[in-house]
């Protein structure tokens, strides 16, 4: 198992911090946090690095990674040349989470970018990450630090749970701030395009860019964007989600759960503070994200939530809607692929949409 070193959030010890960039610079991998979620770290020049990353995650070689870097200016290097729009975002939002897609330089591996010509590149909100990029001198490739496909990592043990073998050290900075990913834009496109929403929510961009256009679904052909498989962020456990204004959506919540448990099928609820009482005569387990209009709580827990239901070997997860404004849209995003496509909307059949349990 890698070692696990706690680490000042705020004020990272530089001995530690010039012993992780040492793993880095030497080609190793470094889980970090980020404000996000928890990173895999790699030298994001060196192609074998790289390569390794993608091993640890079991990770698809058609899935591009993103280039994390400690100060702005670090993008003109990255990328073949940096619209005004960028600059702006990049004024206001950086340290964030937000992440542009470029043209890019060919300094940038093809590994990287999984041959496409653009390069995906953000500035993290972190002491620790940006501590550990400077003294890495090198761009960081960080996708999450989880297996290829499975729900991401918000604490350093759930990193150790998943790729504690795989990881030469792992920095605990304790649980990440957001908890979801960042917000992926597409800055190549003639309108910024949200691939990836994420923790810098719609609303801010639109508030500098006007109307931004989102493409979260890609049926077929090359993904732009692994965030964009229909399924992905997903827990051992079945999940189905449940969408819908709150009293349809908790009854809806209710009967598919009372219907599987009456079957002797445990079932485990993600539901909102609202929703507990309502839920608390059925027998079911149940993991709390926060009140349902708290976003940034309900996101921060959305992931270990998904954890901890995981862990209990249950049949079935039944997740409840947050919305989509603010951080609903990630919230919804993350569900919605974490269901792999099991959707229940009141006023559809359950049954009309195919899930089944077990696996
Ligand atoms: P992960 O770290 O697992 O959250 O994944 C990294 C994210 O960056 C993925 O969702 C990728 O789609 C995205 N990404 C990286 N490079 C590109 C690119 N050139 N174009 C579009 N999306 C990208
Ligand atoms: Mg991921």
């Amino acid at each position: 198992m890698a070692p696990i070193r706690p680490v000042d959030a705020r004020s990272p010890d530089p001995r530690l911090i010039a012993e992780a960039a040492a793993i880095i610079r030497a080609g190793g991998l470094v889980a970090f946090p980020t404000e996000t979620v928890y990173g895999l770290g790699a030298d994001g020049l060196n192609p074998a690095a790289v390569a390794r990353i993608f091993e640890a995650k079991g990770r698809p070689p058609t899935d591009p990674l993103i280039l994390h870097i400690a100060e702005p200016e670090a993008l003109s290097q990255l990328v073949l040349e940096t619209p005004p729009v960028a600059l702006e975002l990049a004024r206001r939002f950086w340290p964030g989470p937000l992440t542009f897609v470029l043209p890019k330089r060919s300094v940038v591996p093809d590994i990287v970018t999984a041959g496409l010509p653009t390069v995906a590149v953000r500035m993290p909100a972190h002491p620790v990450a940006l501590a550990l990029i400077r003294a890495a001198g090198t761009p960081i490739a960080a996708p999450s630090a989880n297996r290829f496909s499975r729900t991401s990592p918000t604490t350093a043990q759930h990193v150790q749970d998943d790729l504690g073998d795989r990881v030469d050290l792992i920095l605990d900075a304790g649980p990440t701030p957001i908890g979801v990913e960042s917000t992926i834009l597409d800055l190549t496109r003639p309108v910024p395009t949200i691939l990836r929403p994420g923790g810098l929510p719609r609303e801010a961009l639109e508030a500098v860019l006007g109307p931004v256009a989102i493409q979260t679904r890609v049926d077929e052909g090359p993904q732009p964007s692994p965030g964009l498989l229909p399924k992905h962020y997903a827990p051992r456990t079945p999940l189905v989600l449940v969408l819908g204004p709150a009293p349809q959506m908790r009854a809806a919540m209710r009967e598919l759960a009372a219907r599987y448990t009456a079957q002797g099928h445990r079932i485990g609820l993600l539901i909102a503070e609202e929703d507990r009482a309502e839920m608390a005569d059925l027998p079911v387990e149940t993991a709390v994200l926060g009140p349902e209009k708290d976003l940034e709580t309900v996101a921060r827990r959305l992931y270990e939530g998904l954890r901890e239901l995981d862990a209990r070997g249950l049949s079935l997860l039944i997740a409840r809607d947050f919305g989509e404004r603010g951080l609903g849209l990630a919230v919804r995003d993350r569900l919605m692929r974490a269901a792999g496509g099991r959707v229940v909307a009141p006023g559809l059949d359950a049954d009309e949409r195919g899930y089944e349990i077990g696996r």
